[in-house]
């Protein structure tokens, strides 16, 4: 799962930026400011009053109806990142009403088998737990992606300072928050022999407080039992997620295994094309292995014609050493054998 603004976003704006306006009025994104009240459209209200500072170029004079049909194409990480590059994108991908079927949509159609944004989260949030690394603290993402995790219950991805600074671990068995709030168990170090189970410090103020707005009573009571109710969907849900983790993880250490294959495979057939089979022939299987994986660190990457060129230059530097020092040998031995 990456998080980038995808080619396919930067060639929206490149098609924003070649594209020219339609000669029939049409509606648009940055027009829409213009539409006097009784001919706004009905379905699209929230993109009025979006043109001025924050107009993202020539990107919202698109029609409204080209804008989404090129965030139908978008992933959900995509889709998220375009939300932060200006206000009017934002509050046009931010709109329930408006965007809900985009998402929907990116999210079916980039992560088939995810479980579908469960209750209690919008599907701008969900992306950001599921599709990002990012992390959700503090550190505003300053935090590396290999540094942050998810915590499926909290349903949050922290890196380990933001988490220290957002949960409690002390835990009140008797609170009547205790079955109702998100609880995850961590390893509170690495090396920790046991998990510490944690909340979410804003989800148990937020319980708190509604809770105190209600009598006691039978609306609390209420209350308590629908925040239970909710936790049991919370598991069903994280048991899914989890599941769909475990999958994508196997999915992408397969993947990633036919690339090294496919990359070793390309890698011995062009030495052949270049001539130096022989040589391969007589290499022993270590240095045979050793020189084919001559940069550990892109071994997980295709070999194109632009990799070829980055690597072949030491690879046929090894191959003429080596050639050269067996013609040396054997001159060497026939040199031996002619004094003999
Ligand atoms: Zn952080």
């Amino acid at each position: 799962m990456s998080f980038c603004v995808s080619d396919q976003q930067q060639s929206l704006g490149n098609a924003a930026s070649t594209s020219t306006r339609p000669t029939k009025r049409t509606k648009t994104a940055g027009a829409a400011s213009n539409v006097t009240e009784a001919t706004a459209p009905q379905k699209t209200p929230v993109l009025m009053g979006m043109r001025g500072e924050y107009a993202a170029g020539g990107f919202l004079d698109m029609p409204v109806e080209i804008l989404f049909e090129i965030f139908g194409w978008a992933r959900p990480e995509d889709l998220l990142s375009l939300t932060r590059t200006s206000k009017p994108l934002r509050s046009i991908l931010r709109n329930r009403r408006t965007a809900l079927s985009t998402w929907k949509s990116a999210f079916a159609r980039h992560y088939p088998d995810m479980p579908a944004c469960p209750p209690g989260m919008d599907e701008p949030r969900y992306a950001r737990f599921m599709c990002s690394r990012e992390c959700h603290g503090e550190c505003e993402g300053l935090a590396g992606e290999g540094e942050t995790r998810a915590f499926w219950y909290l349903r949050v991805r922290y890196c380990q300072p933001c988490l220290d600074k957002r949960v409690i671990n002390r835990i009140d068995s008797k609170a009547p928050y205790y079955h109702c709030v998100p609880i995850e168990y961590v390893f509170p170090a690495a090396s920790a022999p046991y998990r510490r189970p944690q909340y979410l410090l804003g989800d148990v103020e937020s319980f708190n407080r509604q809770l105190d707005e209600l009598p006691p009573g039978e609306e609390r009571d209420a209350f308590i039992e629908r925040e239970e109710e909710r936790m049991r969907g919370l598991h069903e849900h994280v048991a899914k997620c989890m599941k769909w983790e475990r999958e994508q993880n196997m999915k992408h250490h397969a993947e990633l295994a036919r690339i090294r294959e496919r990359r070793f495979d390309g890698i011995v057939q062009r030495i052949v094309d270049l001539g130096y089979g022989d040589e391969l022939d007589r290499m022993e299987s270590e240095e045979f292995r050793s020189l084919v994986r001559v940069d550990d660190h892109s071994r997980e990457q295709e070999l194109t014609d632009r990799e070829w060129d980055r690597i072949e230059l030491d690879i046929v530097g090894y191959l003429k050493r080596r050639r050269s020092e067996e013609e040396t040998e054997r001159r060497g031995d026939a040199a031996c054998e002619a004094e003999a």
